[in-house]
């Protein structure tokens, strides 16, 4: 096989507070369902390295980001020796491991903890030590700027972000010797700090406070205000500092400075990345390309996860980057297209999903590789769907899918799937007969949802609700699937 285009091939699994659903692992609550055995890791990294991905990556989220770490047991010594054997085993496999953390976002309630208050400081400095030193073995440690974090209180501007990462990076290293850093730019860039952070006369570091301040919610307006001039004066700050950092850091920077990493707030990135690459490795942390948040479905945004990494190839020279699913045990097709595209950019992503679908159901099923575009219909964070469609060819395309689902024979499944390839079927199963009555003519949508919250979401109910309170929301927004009739030019 040609050698890839890209070294460096992460699949990031975001299994935060927020983020707990049927298909995810539960990482911090003891008791409550979804909790993976050392056996189902060890089948999912065997599997993302099967799609040909070389590195597993995951968050070190904000409810182990707290005080009681620093004295051990609980939830965060249990975390910490689940992810050295989640190391263990994919190190194994000849895959890395890398964590990465909010850089100042503390405990289950996200505080925003204030790198110029010297008692936040000495906790951001323990934190980072701790959790370093416990994780020790993971190869590539993370220093992620906010969402949710960063900060604007005592004169903190995204030069502090720099100054502190530049800290940290002394502290990670001390902790664990031989972990290669990588700095994450998300967003506008550096989200959260100095005017990215939406201004609040007063403000005491808290996300509750965020939230009530700026109604309907915080998730559109507390970051994302940086403009371009901001981005420059943060892009060149960073590229000034960055010969401080160690030569093999890598630094996490997309196409552009927004969410989707397209080119609206922060404006275009591309020069940057080129500026950086002078300097350090880069790579990309583009969120939303291969799958959203809040409501879980199976994804096919195939066409353009191909036409990112062509995008990033021609425009700097990319070491790499990662593919994030907060449903690793249900989008099993867009992990193998990920994967696969990371390693050829050119291979054709149509080609791809036929070829998947041949695999796992059977080559005379490979068909379902072209229907499957029909499931991504859901309007949310990364929707470019390819196509328009009608309610009444989505019906039936749906309708297809369910008889193919229901002939498939998955007893000669040539992928190592995780979960089992039956699994696998009976799940796309359900979306497909949800999703075929949310087609159809008077949908009962209040037992839809209800359907959707047992299945995906009934962890909530013996877990508490995060500080970000989005199951309910995600619920609603299943049973809302095609609800509105958007004419035959818009795109579902
Ligand atoms: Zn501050």
């Amino acid at each position: 096989m040609a050698s890839p285009a890209f070294s460096h091939r992460a699949c990031y699994v975001n299994f935060a507070e927020h983020l707990q659903n049927a298909w995810n692992p539960n990482m911090f609550f003891p008791g409550a369902p979804n909790v993976w055995a050392r056996e189902d890791w060890r089948r999912f990294l065997a599997y993302i390295k099967a799609c040909g991905f070389s590195c597993f990556e995951y968050w070190v989220a904000p409810t182990l980001f707290d005080r009681p770490a620093l004295d051990g047991g609980g939830i965060y010594a249990d975390f910490a020796a689940t992810m050295r054997m989640v190391t263990e085993e994919a190190h194994a496999l000849g895959l890395q491991t890398k964590f990465i953390a909010a850089v100042n976002t503390v405990g289950p309630g996200w505080y925003f903890a204030c790198p110029h208050d010297p008692a936040d400081k000495r906790l951001i400095r323990d934190l980072w030590a701790h959790w370093a030193g416990a994780l020790a073995g993971t190869d590539i440690m993370g220093i992620f700027p906010g969402d949710p974090g960063g900060c604007n209180r005592n004169g903190c501007t995204h030069e502090t972000f720099v100054e502190l990462a530049l800290e940290l990076t002394d502290v990670i290293t001390g902790a664990n010797p031989g972990a290669r850093i990588e700095l994450g730019t998300w967003g506008t860039p550096f989200s959260g700090w100095g005017s990215d952070l939406w201004p609040m006369t007063g403000w005491d570091g808290t996300w509750k406070r965020i939230f009530e301040t700026h109604d309907p919610g915080p998730e559109t307006i507390h970051i994302w205000n940086g403009t371009p001039e901001r981005a420059a004066l943060a892009m060149e700050y960073l590229v000034e500092r960055l010969s401080a950092f160690p030569e093999d850091m890598l630094v996490a920077i997309n196409l552009g400075f927004d969410p989707d990493a397209g080119a609206t707030m922060g404006g275009d990135a591309r020069l940057w990345a080129r500026e950086v690459a002078k300097l350090r490795p880069i790579t990309t942390w583009d969120y939303s390309v291969a799958e959203g948040e809040l409501i879980t479905y199976p994804h096919w945004r195939l066409p353009r996860i191909a036409a990112r990494r062509r995008e990033e190839r021609s425009a700097a020279p990319y070491a790499g980057g990662m593919s994030y699913t907060m449903s690793p045990k249900l989008n099993l097709l867009t992990l193998y297209a990920a994967g696969q595209l990371f390693l050829d950019p050119d291979a054709d992503p149509d080609a791809l999903s036929r070829s998947f679908c041949a695999q796992v159901f059977g080559e005379e099923h490979a068909v379902l590789g072209e229907l499957f575009e029909a499931f991504e219909v859901v309007r949310g964070w990364g929707f470019y769907p390819r196509r328009a469609w009608s309610k009444a060819v989505l019906r039936e395309k749906y309708r297809e899918i369910i008889e193919r689902l229901e002939a498939a024979d998955t007893s000669g499944c040539a992928l190592p799937l995780f979960p089992d390839p039956e699994t696998y079927r009976q799940d796309l199963l359900w979306f497909a007969r949800q999703f075929h009555a949310l087609a159809g003519p008077d949908p009962d949508r209040a037992a839809i949802r209800g359907a959707f919250w047992r299945k995906a979401l009934a962890i909530y109910d013996v877990i508490p609700m995060s500080a970000d309170a989005r199951a309910d929301a995600a619920a609603d927004g299943f049973a809302s699937i095609l609800a509105e009739d958007k004419g035959w030019a818009a795109p579902w």
